[in-house]
């Protein structure tokens, strides 16, 4: 995994999962299992409505808060249904997705969309979580790099390298979510070295600190081995994430 200078870090996105109860038992079961933390930070993404109670759980543990989402405005005003990412860091998030592919294709969410949530999450002191990844179609058409290049490139192209300091990116194969479908260690590897090498050719400083997630079906089976290579340095984890034995599994395994 990485160098020894990136600490691996370990998300979990519950998505629209839930409960407040069940919610406040798995942060219970996480902050056990966790103990006084790793070599890896662990990271909970729950939904909007449950941040300023898990922030309340997460008090005395060493685990973050972060959202799935923001607004890409910064102001304040009347934007029904939105929630800045001033109110994210207000209820104690540290961390905030920005371009997840459920956004993407459910929401319709553009790169121009993407990089102004970016920039509002940057504004707000949030870690932006930096989703790209192509689709099945995509993959087999051979347009892989050139799908990540272009999703990357509208952050680095809009804002530069420099942004990029605080910010965390997620390698995730849209064909890889939530579909039991893992990419092999090697696919994930080689888009994670052309997302480092895309970055480096800006800023070869912040590229070697910069932490590459990689998302798409990791659960207690399977993170060890994709953890295991140089240029992933964690996950981003959807449905192993609402299972604390799976989860604390992914998160032994990044801190390994
Ligand atoms: C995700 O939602 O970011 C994700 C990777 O989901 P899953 O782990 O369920 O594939």
């Amino acid at each position: 995994m990485g160098t020894g200078t990136r600490t691996p870090l370990v998300a979990g996105n519950w998505k629209m999962n839930g409960a407040l109860r069940e919610s406040r038992d798995l942060v219970a079961e996480l902050a056990a299992g966790v103990g006084q933390g790793g070599r890896a930070e662990m990271l909970l993404c729950p939904p909007y409505v449950y941040l300023a109670a898990a922030a309340r759980w997460l008090e005395a543990t060493p685990i973050a808060l972060g959202a799935q989402n923001l607004a890409s405005e910064v102001d304040p005003g009347a934007f029904t249904g939105e929630v800045s990412g001033a109110m994210l860091a207000d209820v104690g998030c540290a961390y905030v997705i920005v371009g997840h592919s459920e956004r993407r294709t459910l929401y319709g969410e553009t790169d121009e969309q993407v990089v102004a949530k970016f920039r509002a999450a940057r504004t707000a002191g949030l870690g932006p979580i930096l989703c790209v990844g192509e689709t099945l179609e995509e993959r087999e058409e051979g347009l892989t790099e050139a799908v990540v290049t272009r999703q990357v490139n509208a952050v680095l192209g809009t804002l530069g390298a420099g942004v990029l300091a605080s910010a965390v990116v997620a390698y995730e194969p849209v064909w890889a979510i939530g579909t039991g479908r893992t990419a092999s260690p090697d696919q994930a590897q080689e888009v994670h070295a052309l997302i480092r090498g895309l970055i480096a050719a800006q800023d070869a400083t912040i590229a070697a600190g910069l932490r590459i997630l990689y998302g798409g079906s990791v659960n207690g089976g399977n993170a060890a081995e994709l953890l295991a290579r140089e240029d992933i340095d964690g996950g981003l984890v959807g449905g192993a994430s609402l299972d604390a034995s799976q989860f604390l599994t992914i998160f032994q395994a990044a801190s390994g």
